[in-house]
C-alpha cells in the first residue's frame, strides 16, 4: 500500500524541527528512523499531513559518558548502542536490551529516541528506561524539560511528549556497583516483539538485597515496573526459593494483559512470571 499525500520537510536544527511541529499542529509527525513509522503510514494506520524528517538535524547522534550516567542523542541509532563498549561497560543491561531489537537492519535504521517515543509496550528500550530510572530531554517551542520515565511513558503508543515537543536526548544512570542485572524475553520467531518480556536489577550490599528492579514488558499498555514484587526482595537474602515465589505472585498479581492472535493473556500472565524467576536467578548470579 501507498501512505495518503503529505507534505515533507527535511529540517537541520532541532529549532527548525520544533517549529515545524508548532506550524502543522497535531497532524505532524517527526521521521526518525522509520522503522515504526513508515510501515504505520504504508498502512495507512497513520495519516500526517506532514511529515518531518528528522536525519539531517545536527548533533543528536552521540553516546557519552556524563557524571555518572549515559547521555545519547535521540538519532543515534539502536546498531551504535550495539556496538559501542562505553555503553557495554557502563550498562550492560542496555547494551543486551539493544541486540534484542529486531534484526541488524532495524537497528542500522531504528534509533534510540524513536523507540522511546513510539512506546511500543513490548519493546525493549521503554522497559529498561523504566528500569533504569532513564530521563527524557525534551524540547518544546518555548523551553526544554526533563522527564523521568515513570512520568514519560502514559499509554498504549502514548507518552508525555506534547505535540510541539520533540525529544533529544536519553539519560541513562549508570548500574550501581554490586548490581547484576538480566532481560529475559519470549518471542515466537527470532527478532519479532517480544510476547512478554521482564528486565531487572538487583543490588546486593552485604549478602541482602539492598534495591530490586523488576520490569516487564508486553503484558500492558506501557512497561510495568512491579513494585510490589520488588519489595519481597529489599532486604533479603535472595535464594532460589524467593525468586520461585516472586515469580508465582507476578502470575497472579498483574493485571490481565491484552489477548491477541499471538498469545492468550493467561499465557502471556504465566510468561511473566517464568521470565521473572529466569531474570532475577542471572542477575542475583551477575550481582555475586
Ligand atoms: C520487522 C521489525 C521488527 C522490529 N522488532 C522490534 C523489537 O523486537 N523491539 C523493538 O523495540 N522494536 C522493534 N522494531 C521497531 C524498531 O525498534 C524501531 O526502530 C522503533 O520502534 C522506532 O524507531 P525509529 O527511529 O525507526 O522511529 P520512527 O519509525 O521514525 O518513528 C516512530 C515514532 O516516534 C516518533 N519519533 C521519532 N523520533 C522522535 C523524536 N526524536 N522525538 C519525538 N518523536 C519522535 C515518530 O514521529 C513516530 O511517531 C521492529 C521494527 C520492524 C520493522
Amino acid at each position: 500500500m501507498k501512505p495518503v499525500s503529505f507534505e515533507y520537510f527535511a529540517p537541520t536544527s532541532v529549532a527548525d524541527a520544533v517549529s515545524l511541529l508548532q506550524e502543522h499542529g497535531p497532524e505532524a509527525k517527526l521521521l526518525a528512523g522509520g522503522q515504526s513509522l513508515v510501515p504505520l503510514l504504508n498502512m495507512r494506520l497513520a495519516r500526517p499531513t506532514a511529515v518531518i524528517d528528522v536525519n539531517r538535524v545536527e548533533g543528536l547522534d552521540y553516546v557519552r559518558e556524563d557524571g555518572d550516567a549515559l547521555a545519547i542523542g535521540a538519532m543515534t541509532h539502536q546498531r551504535t548502542v550495539e556496538r559501542s563498549e562505553l555503553v557495554q561497560r557502563v550498562n550492560p543491561l542496555l547494551h543486551a536490551a539493544t541486540r534484542l531489537i529486531g534484526h541488524p537492519q532495524i537497528r542500522n535504521r531504528g534509533t534510540v529516541g524513536g523507540s522511546i517515543a513510539h512506546a511500543d509496550p513490548a519493546a525493549e528500550y521503554p522497559a529498561v528506561a523504566l528500569a533504569l530510572d532513564a530521563e527524557m530531554r525534551i524540547v518544546g517551542p518555548n523551553a526544554e524539560r526533563l522527564v523521568p520515565a515513570a512520568d514519560f511513558f502514559v499509554t498504549y503508543l502514548t507518552t508525555a511528549l506534547e505535540p510541539t515537543e520533540m525529544l533529544t536526548e536519553v539519560r541513562v544512570p549508570a548500574l550501581p556497583q554490586g548490581t547484576g542485572w538480566s532481560i529475559q524475553e519470549m518471542t515466537r520467531r527470532h527478532g519479532d516483539f517480544a510476547l512478554a518480556g521482564a528486565a531487572v536489577t538487583l543490588t546486593m550490599d552485604g549478602g541482602a538485597c539492598s534495591d530490586a528492579r523488576i520490569v516487564l514488558f508486553g503484558v500492558g499498555a506501557t512497561p510495568l515496573r512491579v513494585q510490589q514484587a520488588e519489595e519481597r526482595l529489599v532486604g533479603e537474602r535472595v535464594d532460589a526459593t524467593l525468586m520461585s515465589e516472586v515469580g508465582r505472585e507476578i502470575k497472579t498479581s498483574i493485571d490481565e494483559p491484552l489477548a491477541d492472535i499471538h498469545a492468550t493473556s493467561e499465557y502471556r500472565r504465566n510468561l511473566a512470571g517464568v521470565l521473572t524467576e529466569r531474570a532475577l536467578v542471572e542477575a542475583l548470579e551477575r550481582a555475586a
